[in-house]
């Protein structure tokens, strides 16, 4: 027989939903999830669920929610007919559903029947059986809905061999409640099992739902978490670090209202708790995010039990953040709401929050301001004033190591160097001095404190490491195979460079600290950086000759930049560091970090004799 190409033609509309019908309702707990979503998106107060031979012989749930019009109810039973999705905006979802799959699919592989009753009417019944649907008929039910799922699987014995046990459906399907109720604490819930109440709760406080639901014992309390930046908030309970279970089971997300078993917040819980808790524990939590709409992606995911966030570094970081602060504060003084700055803007961790522009903060390796001498440089209009800075930390000496910096020289103990006064910046990148000898003294700010950082690195590595500061919030990076690669190789060598840092799964890299003279810089960009410097020389030099390059970029990703408005305290105080630092006069490209024009040069460019 030739054997042409076989004709292509549609499927059957019933072929298609029992497709579709496998993605969405995968067991019986899929089913009580999509069920109790629909109740919640009607507005229930009061929720039933009650199920026998582990879902799959039946599943009744009942809510007293809106309800459905009875001339709606065929469409209800119809794919990808829904009510939630109002225009075609899939950026701004606000319900649990909206894909208009669930009930559909539910009818595909099952014997369902819906009655439901709104408000003003009288109740109404559809069934149908595989797909196929019943007429509508008139019933009597109190107000809401009630749907019942019978035989479950019965048309797909493929499916139901991929099952368990009754028993083990039905604690899957608990579990899925338990998630479900966590989420809505203000909704009544009734739980039955093969005909035995497993569990009632009122609407009631969160913590009051948690402590049911995790069968927490006496004494073992949680801590609540409130936390927002900008438009995301964070808000739950936590456990404390004492209070740890050997499973991360009872870790329950919602973003948005919706359950959600999220890699990237599970990933950031782990972060937060990972010096904190005995390694192999794991917390206990509830923790609804919110962020706007159009922030998140709901729809990336049948079951809808991942969502994907626009700015994901920025969530994970502000996750942890918000965790980490709250671990911090010792038991006992642990208050309600310890950070939320409700009002305050994008404030809740002020020494998180990173500030946008450069010019908030101090220069990177400079201590807390101290009582300057001189007056200080007015900030132009609408700028924040700089603050002043001291150095922190021994300078190295010219004259050896072990010996004492000077770095108070700059706050008015022995007066002005060779790099004199200064009398102000132009350019927003040049200071300008003036000499006890009457000379001009330009400096390019960037070049200098790169200089300087660059050579209080050197010394710090030359005394057996260079200080490393933790990082608040630990940085995963993503790169690319060889870099990576590169990194990881060197990481002992940057360990004692300050810079630690560990692969974390796939193409990541995990970054726990960085050197304390680098404060504030950001440690992705950072990494690169570096990855690209360590591969330039690859197999040709070793590591270790390296080094100058790359305490080269570490301190120019730590210096000041071109730009930054500085005050009259720092201007001087820079100046004084570069006078006590070796190698000081130029950058490590050799060029000059500072212009001097004594008198004799003034008047010879003018023409004077
Ligand atoms: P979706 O929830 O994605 O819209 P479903 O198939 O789950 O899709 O439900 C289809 C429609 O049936 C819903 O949009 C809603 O209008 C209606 N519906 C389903 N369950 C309920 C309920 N418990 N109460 C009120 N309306 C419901
Ligand atoms: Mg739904």
């Amino acid at each position: 027989m030739a054997a042409g190409p076989a004709p292509i033609r549609r499927l059957p509309e019933r072929v298609i939903d029992r497709i579709a019908a496998g993605e969405v309702i995968e067991r019986p707990a899929a089913v009580v999830k999509e069920l109790v979503e629909n109740a919640l998106d009607a507005g229930a107060r009061h929720i039933t669920v009650a199920w026998r031979g582990g879902g799959l012989e039946e599943i009744v749930v009942r809510d007293d929610g809106v309800g459905i019009r009875a001339e709606d109810l065929p469409l209800a039973l119809t794919r990808h007919a829904t009510s939630k999705l109002p225009g075609e905006d899939l950026e701004r979802i606000l319900t649990l559903g909206f894909r208009g799959e669930a009930l559909p699919s539910i009818a595909a592989v099952a014997r369902l029947c819906l009655t439901s009753r709104p408000e003003g009417a009288t109740a109404a019944r559809i069934t149908a059986e595989g797909g196929a649907l019943g007429e509508v008929a008139p019933a009597a039910a109190p107000f809401g809905t009630e749907v019942v799922v019978r035989d479950l699987f019965y048309a797909t014995p493929a499916r139901r061999k991929f099952l368990r046990s009754p028993r083990h459906e039905g604690e899957l399907i608990f579990e899925t409640l338990r998630r479900l109720m966590l989420a809505a604490p203000d909704v009544a819930f009734a739980v039955e099992s093969e005909g035995r109440c497993l569990v009632e709760r009122p609407a009631e406080a969160p913590e009051a739902r948690l402590a049911a639901l995790f069968g927490l014992e006496p004494g073992e309390e949680v801590w609540e978490v409130a936390a927002e930046s900008g438009e995301v908030a964070l808000n739950g309970f936590i456990s404390p670090p004492a209070l740890h279970r050997a499973s991360a089971r009872l870790q329950y997300f919602t973003v948005n209202g919706r359950a959600v078993q999220d890699p990237l917040l599970r990933l950031a819980v782990r972060l937060a708790y990972r010096e904190v808790i005995p390694p192999g524990r794991h917390p206990l939590l509830v923790l609804s995010l919110t962020l706007p709409p159009e922030a998140v992606d709901v729809n990336v995911h049948p079951a809808k039990l991942e969502v994907r966030f626009r700015e994901e570094e920025r969530i994970r970081g502000f996750v942890i953040g918000a965790l980490r602060r709250r671990l911090a504060v010792p038991a006992g003084a642990a208050v309600s709401r310890p950070f939320s700055a409700r009002g305050g803007r994008a404030s809740f961790v002020p020494s998180l929050s990173r500030p946008e522009r450069a010019e908030a903060r101090a220069l990177p390796g400079f201590a807390e301001p101290r009582p300057a001498f001189g007056g200080r440089a007015s900030p132009g209009a609408g700028e924040e004033p700089a603050r002043p800075f001291v150095l922190a930390g021994p300078a190295p000496q010219a004259g050896g190591e072990g010996q004492e910096g000077r770095e108070e020289s700059g706050e008015g103990g022995s007066g002005p160097g060779p790099l004199g006064t200064p009398l102000g910046q132009i350019a927003t990148t040049y200071i300008v001095a003036c000499a006890a000898d009457g000379a001009l003294v330009i400096v390019d700010q960037h070049a200098a404190h790169e200089r300087l950082t660059e050579e209080r690195l050197r010394a710090e590595w030359a005394r057996g490491g260079v200080r490393a500061q933790p990082l608040l919030l630990p940085t995963v990076v993503e790169f690319g195979e060889a870099e990576r690669a590169a990194l990881i190789e060197a990481a002992p060598e940057l360990a004692k460079l300050g810079l630690e840092i560990e692969p974390f799964g796939g193409r990541s890299i995990l970054v726990r600290t960085l050197p304390a003279l680098l404060e504030g810089a950001d440690p992705a960009a950072l990494l690169r950086d570096l990855a690209a410097t360590l591969r330039e020389g690859e197999g040709v030099t070793a590591l270790h000759e390296r080094l100058d390059a790359v305490l080269h970029r570490m301190a120019c990703h730590g210096s000041v930049r071109a730009g930054r408005r500085l005050s009259q305290p720092e201007m001087a105080a820079l100046l004084r560091a570069m006078e006590s630092t070796p190698r000081a006069s130029t950058c490590s490209h050799g060029r000059p970090t500072y212009l001097r024009l004594s008198p004799a040069d003034l008047a010879r460019l003018f023409g004077r004799r």
